[in-house]
């Protein structure tokens, strides 16, 4: 069978990407950190709604805890593949950049760049074996335009950025496309210490936007229909930013 993996799948965007991909037809892998109430909820939820799922805890951002999770799983699933890869686990640590510590900076660049790339080396495998695949980050438009306060997250969104459009050519004739998307103002816990009010009159949709808007394209992405959008950032940002 072929399962579709989340990382960051227990909160937020994760889980209404982990419910959509769930209502497509596809099982899906919840990955997380430490939330497990967070990440059973996002299980249950989906079972609920017919689907299936399990969990895979484990950092993003600590490479042997990487290699010995999709190890252990593609050992309890030897027919199995992971043909959807979402790039989704991310954290903010926002400060200016005069008052940056070390750990704010790696900490971000760990979770989300280091992540991506501990993560994708081993999943590619078995796309490239099946000729199948898609791959899907979570940029942000902190990553396309830059935000003050955010030097830490926007240059780990760009870099993620960068690698998308690299490693789309490396793959993209073995039928398998890597895209990302780069959402603007989501409500999600990622979000909720900003005042919706103040930031939603710069936003030209009035509003932030749902996790499930994003989720929406990101299956959209992951369908066969999107065979052929292959190494593109789309923005999904209620017309914030074009
Ligand atoms: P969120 O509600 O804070 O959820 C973050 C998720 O990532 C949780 O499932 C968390 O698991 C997981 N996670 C964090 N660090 C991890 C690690 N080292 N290893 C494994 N899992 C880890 O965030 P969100 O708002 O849904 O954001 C999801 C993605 O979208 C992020 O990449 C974020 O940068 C991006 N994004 C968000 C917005 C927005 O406005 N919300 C805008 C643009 C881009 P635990 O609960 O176990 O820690």
């Amino acid at each position: 069978m072929k399962y579709a993996l989340v990382t960051g799948g227990s909160r937020g965007i994760g889980r209404a990407i982990c419910l959509k991909l769930a209502a497509m037809g596809h099982p899906v892998i919840i990955n997380y950190q430490s939330n497990q109430e967070a990440a059973e909820e996002t299980k249950q939820a989906v079972e609920a709604a017919g689907g299936q799922a399990e969990l895979l805890p484990f950092n993003v951002s600590d490479s042997e805890a990487v290699d010995t999770a999709i190890e252990n799983w593609q050992n309890a699933h030897p027919e199995d593949y992971i043909g959807i890869l979402v790039n989704n686990a991310g954290i903010r640590k926002d400060t200016l950049m005069i008052f940056m510590q070390n750990n704010d900076w790696q900490n971000v660049i760990n979770t989300t760049l280091n992540g991506f790339f501990y993560i994708t080396r081993r999943v590619i495998k078995g796309m490239l074996s099946k000729r199948d695949g898609r791959i899907i980050n979570m940029a942000s438009l902190s990553g396309i335009k830059g935000q003050a306060g955010q030097s830490n997250y926007s240059a780990a969104k760009a870099a993620l950025i960068g690698a998308t459009k690299a490693l789309a050519q490396e793959i993209g004739s073995r039928k398998i496309t890597v895209n990302a998307v780069a959402p603007g103002f989501i409500a999600t816990d990622m979000t909720k210490d900003f005042n919706e009010a103040d930031f939603k009159k710069m936003i030209p949709a009035g509003r932030f936007g749902k996790p499930e808007e994003v989720a929406a394209l990101v299956g959209f992405l992951a369908s066969d229909d999107a065979a052929y959008i292959n190494g593109e950032v789309i923005s999904i940002n209620g017309g914030l930013y074009t």
